[in-house]
């Protein structure tokens, strides 16, 4: 139920919101180029300009249950006209890794992902558990061709024993999907009742709504707004269907050889062909996708923004999980067992990694911008007038003050 809001300032959520990434948000002056600027704003509740007051003044409520920070693509064509280099950009970016900290569930695993004191816990904690499969699998690499997975611990007949890694592999991703669905309801719960619709406004209903949202999201439709970043509507689109593509991928084959007992497609089974196309198809995808994304970051870090240790550490895993898979193949291919072994469990470290942290990890934009968006669609706030042209410079600062 929607209840009136009471602003609160919170001086330390101004200050968690600085090293969050939102370092240069007290240069703000308000003089509203950055709502200007922004090409994909609602023109009926335009941002980040409050946004930006609301971060000076620790209104931690507001910003935490505000939809328009999940609105922004991040592709930062406020900051590069912002005046007084305010980034206003990066300060949205640091507010979203807030809303998933805070609604994270169990709240220790926010902290875990988001705080760089944790990085060592965070990385050691699947890698623990990585080195009991390898002892429970018995240390050491099987004569003969490259194979990865062991149907038996006695004879060994694979690198792996294979039945672990399913066993532990499926409950961290039940693990995560059930904690992000929780942590959603909980957000989503949060945006009806901080955000209260006047009487008598139309509303939509959720679920064509959502629909509607999707629609937008999988082909990337808004990213193509962006003017500063804009090739990062192709490293994101590539990054986001390799990543689909390598899930679909996983799922077959986890069908075909533990439903259906087919042999693995790195074992030749039959019919593994258009899986293994499918499967390098995305994986290259992927790598190149994340790859103009790391490098965009390396060398252009005026247009995409500035990185706080919430995107790196996302970034590390991610590229981990792409790379390392990669070049798991690419050495089963060059028949050097003893490289592909080895590079194989640092893929699976990464892999459970991803999976136990996706709730915590940037990785939860994807839930949190969804929900988002289709809530804004259902509560009718993302109108657009057709009067907001590419190109269009923000007016002159003392146009805007005067
Ligand atoms: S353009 Fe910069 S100074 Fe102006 S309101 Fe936006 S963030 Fe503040
Ligand atoms: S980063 Fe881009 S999408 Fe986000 S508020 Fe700025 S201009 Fe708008």
């Amino acid at each position: 139920m929607a209840r009136d809001i009471v602003a609160e300032p919170d001086l330390q959520f101004t200050k968690d919101l600085i090293a969050a990434g939102g370092g240069d948000l007290k240069k703000c002056y308000q003089c509203a180029t950055c709502s200007v600027a922004c090409k994909v704003a609602p023109d009926n509740n335009p941002y980040p300009r409050k946004e930006m007051i609301w971060a000076q003044w620790g209104l931690k409520d507001k910003l935490l249950n505000d939809p328009d920070v999940w609105l922004c693509h991040q592709c930062n064509d406020c900051s590069t006209q912002c005046p007084r280099g305010a980034n206003p950009g990066d300060a949205l970016k640091a507010v979203r890794k807030m809303v998933i900290q805070n609604n994270a569930k169990p709240g220790f695993f926010g902290k875990l992902v988001g705080e760089s004191s944790m990085f060592v816990l965070a990385l050691g904690i699947p890698a623990v558990i990585l080195l009991l499969i390898l002892v429970i699998s018995g240390f050491g690499f099987p004569e003969g061709a490259v194979k990865y997975s062991a149907h038996h611990l006695s004879p060994k007949d694979g690198f792996i024993y294979l039945p672990l890694i399913q066993i532990i592999f499926t409950a961290a991703l039940a693990f995560s999907v059930v904690s992000l669905v929780m942590s959603l309801k909980s957000y989503l719960n949060n945006l009806e009742t901080y955000n209260p619709i006047p009487l008598g406004t139309a509303r939509k209903p959720f679920i064509p709504s959502l629909v509607e949202a999707l629609a937008e999201i999988l082909p990337h439709t808004t990213f193509k707004e962006c003017e500063a970043n804009n090739i990062r509507y192709t490293s994101h689109l590539l990054t986001f269907w390799g990543m689909i593509g390598l899930a679909v991928t996983t799922a077959i084959v986890a069908f075909n050889v533990d439903i259906l007992g087919m042999l693995p497609p790195s074992q030749n089974g039959p019919g593994t062909i258009p899986i293994k196309i499918l499967g390098n198809v995305s994986a290259i995808a992927f790598v190149v996708g994340l790859g103009i994304m790391l490098f965009r970051r390396l060398t252009a870090p005026d247009q995409t923004g500035g990185s706080s240790y919430f995107d790196w550490f996302f970034l590390l895993v991610i590229c981990a999980t792409g790379f390392s898979g990669l070049l798991t193949e690419l050495l089963r291919w060059a028949g050097w067992a003893g490289g592909a072994y080895v590079l194989y469990a640092f893929h699976l470290w990464f892999v459970l990694t991803l999976l136990l942290y996706i709730p915590f990890s940037k990785f939860a934009h994807l839930g949190y911008r969804t929900v988002a968006i289709a809530w804004a669609k259902s509560a009718n706030r993302n109108v657009m007038l057709p009067t907001k042209p590419k190109g269009v410079s923000a007016p002159p600062v003392e146009a805007v003050e005067s």
